[in-house]
Parts: structure tokens; C-alpha cells; sequence
């Protein structure tokens, strides 16, 4: 069977992978023990991350866990390499121990069975990744018989076996760990670089843990790339069903997920999608940063979720008039194991083949001077009397009862509430955005663009009858629940039922948070949408506030967030993507000072995506997504990639920058950096 064919099977048979997906409910695990801090079940969903330490280095490894611990880390995960890092965990272990510290230490291992053998018996827990445990990559495709498949599989039994044996016999807990990454030829020639070969690679070593009757198991699908990775864990919830396996706990992360801002955007885009399906256990935020600064993250994630039942209004799961038929809340009209984008027609440039769009709202903020639209991009040059806008330029501001005050540039577009823009001596490159009320009520309306506010209990008989025949009209999609994106999510698949097309704005509004939590949530919120299919347009409104120079300021910070999140959903690129790994014991570098020089020389080079590895073991598979790739291979030795191929073995680190930069001015895709137009205008 294809993957297609088999991905169209499992939508056939119902798309279940969640409780529910209209509401928030935790999906239910079995409880895997992780020395004395339990996983899974009704526990709290955990903090985790990684130590960046060389493990021979007991203790710098000692000291920089206990700053994780300090920071909301409840395991830490320390890599061995090889047999003597793994015998050092036990060094580890007990100077922690000695110090009052309990935490569980977790052995993360690739390509060395003998360590993690030896690991499991002195730490708490071992990670595996099943595209290394038993295979080394040869990038070859192979066309296996059944027979000869099945003696893969024997094979990796036998190699895998004294693991999960030794595990039983002191209690250690497991964690199958996917990498979209590092899958195993044996993996990709069968299923492909696809969610399903992800989720089927775990499941080939899992299938053994449970002849073995070994269930202390923790599962993780992960990827750099966040609609991959969300679809690999709904398939993964959904096979595991099938098969009857248990319902082991998962560990979320996103890999290489960069650094600052935009690490940050992207962890949450993937991470908080799969938690407002009620899917997760332990959450393990990847960013080029010190560790200590990713469990702040992962606990912000998790957190919002911890009272979410109580907070959160019901939201429909059924409609009569619904062709639908939704009578279970999990029920799904798109299909969530591959992406989609919602079909919708064109409206202006809403909608359609278009990327989805940027309002930004200046509903508080006059608009008076040039330089009040420098913090979304857009800028003034007196001589030649000209605007321009840089990469990250608005697309439209929505003005409410505050009309600029002077001739918009050209890249940029008005939205006032309706009875305003019906004042206006130019009407036509203005446009009005109408309540329900107000579109029923009144008869006037722009030629060709008008804006309807709608939330999901709008959606009644006859104002799905005046959607479906106004072709000049884009839904701006709103929401009071607590429980935002799934009920918005209710609401674009009542759209889908209705066969109505007409394109949605995504509309959010926090009051009273801290900028850290704006990004996180309205990345969770808006980005699980985007996931899924749903969203023309984003409109994150920005809070009561009443200066000027704060909400200007403001207006920066949202503006660069919603042109996060559309890149981290993978809707729009507007930035140069940097995938670059967390660093870890393995790493060859100092990979926060190159990612930055990196990040320095080609950040202007708009939809370029570079890979930034630490180590060779692991670097080239993580970076599978990458255009360009610079991988450690030894001490200030780097090896550089075009795409998964290398084209310069290794070249020492003091020139691979400039090395890298050749690369891709031999492909042409390189140009120079104009001045940054904020460096000119400050
Ligand atoms: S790619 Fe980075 S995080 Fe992954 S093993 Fe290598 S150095 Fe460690």
C-alpha cells in the first residue's frame, strides 16, 4: 500500500487521534516511571531538557543540571557518546545525589548500543533513536522483499533485545525517540521522508518492547519542521490505537528550533499545537541558547493548559445544519495527518493562492507622522520623497474610528470599522470591516474588499446564506473562549461544512501578559490553526494601553510575531531560517557565537533556510529541510552542505563562513545587503 493510499485509508477509517478536538481534554496515558518522578497519567505534563556540557566534564555536568533544576527542568538529559561518557553518568549521578539533588538523569544515545546498555543501569532513563540504534547510514535506497524485511527486523531484534532487558531488570525507563532527521535507509526506502516512516520507525522497536512486556516507554516524533512534526504525533496517537499498543506518554519537542525570538515562535507553533489537542506528557523546548533558559519556555507552554477544563466555555461539536455530522468532537473534516491548505477564492489579495496576509492594528494609535508606520516595516524617505519597506513591511492597518492622516504608501492598506469608512471622502483604497449587525443593517460596502467580523455562534442559517453570496467579503474569524484555537477551529470547519469559501482573518487579543507569554500563546494559537489548513490573514490586536510611544513600540514586537508564526507554520517566509541545533556534549563549536555570525553575514537572504549542526553524528539527517548546511566534523574542522549533499569536507572554522557565503553565491542566490532601513532611519 502507498503512503498515500494508506494515509487515505486512515481518514477513511475516521480521523481519530485526539479526545476531542472542540474542546480541551488530555488524552489519556499509561504512567511510565522516571526514577521518583512520575510521567504521564494525570500527572502534570514535565520539564525537560538537555545539558550542552562535555560529559567527561563530571562537574561542569553536575553544576550546569543543577541550574536546569533551579530553572524547572524535572529530567535532564546528558549525552553518551560512547561507553566512557555513559560510565561517567554514574559520577554524575551520585555528585548530584551528594548535593541533594534527585533529579532523574536521562542517557541520550545514538549509534552505540554498548552505552546505552551500560547507561541503563545507572541512570533513570535512556533515549534511543531508532534510525541509528541498529543501522549506520549508507543513503541507499533498497527494494526489500518481505522476506528480506523481515529479516531486517529480526536483526534489529537481536541488537535491540539486551536493552530492553536490562531495562526491565532495573526499572529504567525508555524514551523512543524519532528524528525526521535520521530515519533509517531501511525506513526510507519503505515509507519515505514522511510522518508515517517517522511514526513506523518507532513503532518496529516498539512492537519488541511489548512482546517483551516492557512498557515503561515514552515516545517522541520530532522535527524541524513543525507541520511534519504535529502531523507525526497525531498519526503515531492514531496507529498506536489501531495496533492496540498501549497509550504510551509523548515527548514533545521541535528540533533545531533556532534561537531568541524565533526559537521561540517555532517551538511554540509545534509544541502548543499538539498540547491544545490534548496531546503531550514532557515537553522539551530545543533552543541555541545555555539550557537553562529553555525550561522557562517549555513551563510557559505548559502551564496555560494546567486549569484549561475549567476556564474554558463548551464549544459546539455538533450542528444541525452541519453536513458535518459531527456528533463526536473528536470528528474532523480535513484530513490532520498531511497539510492542506483550506480552499478559498481570491479577494483582493486574501484568499486564493496568496500568502496569508498581516494587519496591523492601530486601533489606539493615531496615525499622524511617517515614522508612526517605521515599527511595521514601512518607511519614509523625504528625498526622492518615496517610501519603501523592508522585509517584514505590514500588509494593512486596521485604523477602527482613527483614520490616518496622510496618503498611505502604496504596499500598504486601511481598514476602518464600517460606519467610519463610510465618512470617508476616499473610499477606495480604504476598506470597511462591518459587524453582523451592521452588514445586515446597512446597504453601503467597498467595490471589491469588505472585512465581516464573525465568531461561531454567528453562523446561523441565513448569514451562511449572505457569506456564500458576497464575493468581495473576507471574515475576520473571533473568538471570547479561553480555549481559542480549537474553537476557532470549530468554527472554520463549520465553514468547510457550509462549502462556503470565503477567505478568514485570525483574530487574537491578550490583555495583562508578559511579552514572552504573548509570543508563546498567540504562536500556539494562531500557528495550530495555520497547521491545520485555516488562516488567510493575521490580526493580533494589540492591548489597551494609552501612550502612544508604548503602543508604537508594541506595534514592533507584534508585527515581527505574526511574521514568526506564518513562517513557523510555514505559510509565508519572510526571513532567512536558520535551523540550528540546541548543542548538546556532542558539539565541535561554539555554536551560539557562529549562529550569530552566521545569522550576522545572511539574514538578509529572505527564504533561505541554513542548518547550523554542532556535531557530524547527528548534524546532516537533523538538518534534512536545510538549503545550506554547516556541520562540525571535528575540532574547527566543518564540513559544508548544499542541500544533503556535502561539497567541502572540511574546512577549517576560522574561513567556513566565507566558504559557506561562496557556496551560495555559486548557486546565485546570493545578493548583497542593502543598509538595514532601521539602521538608516534611527
Ligand atoms: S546535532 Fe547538535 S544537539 Fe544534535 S547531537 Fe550533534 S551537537 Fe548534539
Amino acid at each position: 500500500m502507498s503512503t498515500t493510499q494508506t494515509i487515505n485509508s486512515l481518514i477513511e477509517n475516521g480521523n481519530r487521534y485526539a479526545n476531542s478536538l472542540t474542546e480541551y481534554s488530555r488524552r489519556k496515558t499509561i504512567t511510565v516511571n522516571v526514577g521518583d518522578v512520575p510521567m504521564g497519567s494525570d500527572y502534570p505534563i514535565r520539564v525537560q531538557s538537555m545539558t550542552t556540557i562535555d560529559t567527561l566534564d563530571t562537574l561542569g555536568s553536575v553544576e550546569q543540571t543543577i541550574r536546569m533544576v533551579e530553572s524547572g527542568c524535572e529530567y535532564v538529559r546528558i549525552t553518551a557518546p560512547s561507553v566512557k561518557e555513559a560510565q561517567n553518568l554514574d559520577n554524575i549521578r551520585k555528585e548530584l545525589r551528594v548535593r541533594g539533588y534527585s533529579v532523574p538523569l536521562v542517557a541520550d544515545i545514538h549509534f552505540t548500543p554498548n552505552a546505552a546498555e551500560l547507561a541503563a543501569r545507572l541512570v533513570e532513563k535512556v533515549r534511543i533513536n531508532p534510525g541509528n540504534y541498529a543501522d549506520k547510514k549508507r543513503f541507499e535506497t533498497i527494494d526489500y522483499t518481505e522476506i528480506g524485511y523481515q529479516v531486517e527486523l529480526d536483526r534489529i531484534r537481536d541488537k535491540f533485545l539486551p536493552l530492553v532487558n536490562i531495562c526491565k531488570e532495573y526499572g529504567t525507563a525508555m524514551r523512543i525517540g524519532t528524528n525526521h532527521g535520521s530515519l533509517s535507509d531501511r525506513i526510507l526506502s519503505r515509507y519515505g521522508d514522511t510522518p508515517l516512516g517517522m511514526v513506523e520507525s518507532a513503532l518496529e522497536f516498539l512492537r519488541i518492547c511489548e512482546d517483551e512486556n516492557y512498557f515503561n516507554i515514552v515516545l517522541s516524533m520530532k522535527a524541524s519542521n513543525t507541520q511534519v512534526m504535529v502531523e507525526a504525533y497525531r498519526l503515531l496517537c492514531k496507529k498506536l490505537a489501531e495496533e492496540g499498543l498501549k497509550p504510551y506518554p509523548l515527548h514533545l519537542g521541535v528540533t533545531e528550533a533556532g534561537e531568541g525570538e524565533d526559537g521561540r515562535i517555532k517551538s511554540a507553533v509545534g509544541i502548543g499545537t499538539l498540547l491544545e489537542d490534548g496531546l503531550g506528557d514532557t515537553v522539551r523546548v530545543s533552543l541555541t541558547e545555555d539550557p537553562e533558559f529553555e525550561a522557562p519556555v517549555a513551563k510557559a507552554l505548559i502551564d496555560r493548559y494546567t486549569h484549561r477544563k475549567e476556564k474554558s466555555t463548551t464549544i459546539s461539536a455538533y450542528t444541525p445544519n452541519s453536513t458535518l455530522q459531527t456528533q463526536h468532537s473528536f470528528d474532523s473534516p480535513i484530513n490532520p495527518f498531511q497539510y492542506f491548505r483550506r480552499h478559498t477564492h481570491e479577494v483582493a489579495n486574501f484568499g486564493g493562492h496568496n500568502v496569508p496576509r498581516v494587519i496591523a492594528d492601530f486601533s489606539q494609535i493615531e496615525v499622524s507622522a511617517h515614522d508612526d508606520l517605521k515599527p511595521i516595516g514601512h518607511f519614509y524617505l523625504p528625498l526622492p520623497d518615496k517610501w519603501t519597506m523592508n522585509d517584514l513591511g505590514a500588509d494593512y492597518i486596521y485604523t477602527a474610528n482613527n483614520p490616518a492622516k496622510y496618503m498611505l504608501p502604496m504596499g500598504l492598506k486601511e481598514i476602518l470599522d464600517a460606519p467610519a469608512w463610510d465618512k470617508q471622502t476616499d473610499k477606495v483604497n480604504k476598506f470597511p470591516l462591518f459587524t453582523l449587525e451592521q452588514y445586515q443593517t446597512q446597504s453601503y460596502r467597498h467595490d471589491f474588499l469588505n472585512f465581516l467580523s464573525i465568531n461561531l455562534s454567528n453562523l446561523d442559517t441565513s448569514v451562511i446564506g449572505q457569506i456564500k453570496a458576497d464575493k468581495t467579503l473576507v471574515l475576520v474569524v473571533e473568538t471570547d473562549n479561553e480555549h481559542a484555537m480549537p474553537a476557532l477551529r470549530r468554527l472554520f470547519f463549520e465553514l468547510i461544512a457550509q462549502n462556503i469559501s470565503t477567505p478568514g482573518v485570525l483574530v487574537r487579543k491578550y490583555e495583562n501578559l508578559p511579552e514572552s507569554d504573548f509570543q508563546l500563546f498567540s504562536a500556539t494559537d494562531c500557528g495550530g490553526l495555520l497547521i491545520d489548513g485555516f488562516g488567510d490573514g493575521i490580526l493580533l490586536k494589540l492591548p489597551d494601553l494609552s501612550e502612544k510611544a508604548e503602543l508604537l513600540t508594541k506595534s514592533k514586537s507584534y508585527n515581527s510575531t505574526a511574521f514568526g508564526i506564518l513562517q513557523a507554520a510555514r505559510t509565508r517566509m519572510s526571513k532567512t531560517e536558520y535551523i540550528s541545533c540546541p548543542s548538546c556534549g556532542r558539539t565541535l563549536f561554539d555554536l551560539q557565537e557562529t549562529t550569530a555570525l552566521i545569522r550576522k553575514r545572511t539574514e538578509h537572504l529572505k527564504g533561505v533556510k541554513i542548518g547550523i549542526m554542532g556535531c557530524i553524528v547527528n548534524g546532516p539527517g537533523e538538518m534534512a529541510d536545510a538549503d545550506y548546511g554547516y556541520v562540525g566534523v571535528g575540532k574547527d574542522k566543518i564540513a559544508l552542505y548544499r542541500g544533503q549533499n556535502v561539497v567541502k569536507k572540511s574546512v577549517h572554522a576560522d574561513n567556513a563562513v566565507d566558504e559557506l557565503i561562496g557556496i551560495i553565491k555559486e548557486d546565485g542566490v546570493w545578493f548583497e545587503p542593502a543598509a538595514s532601513l532601521e539602521a538608516v532611519f534611527e
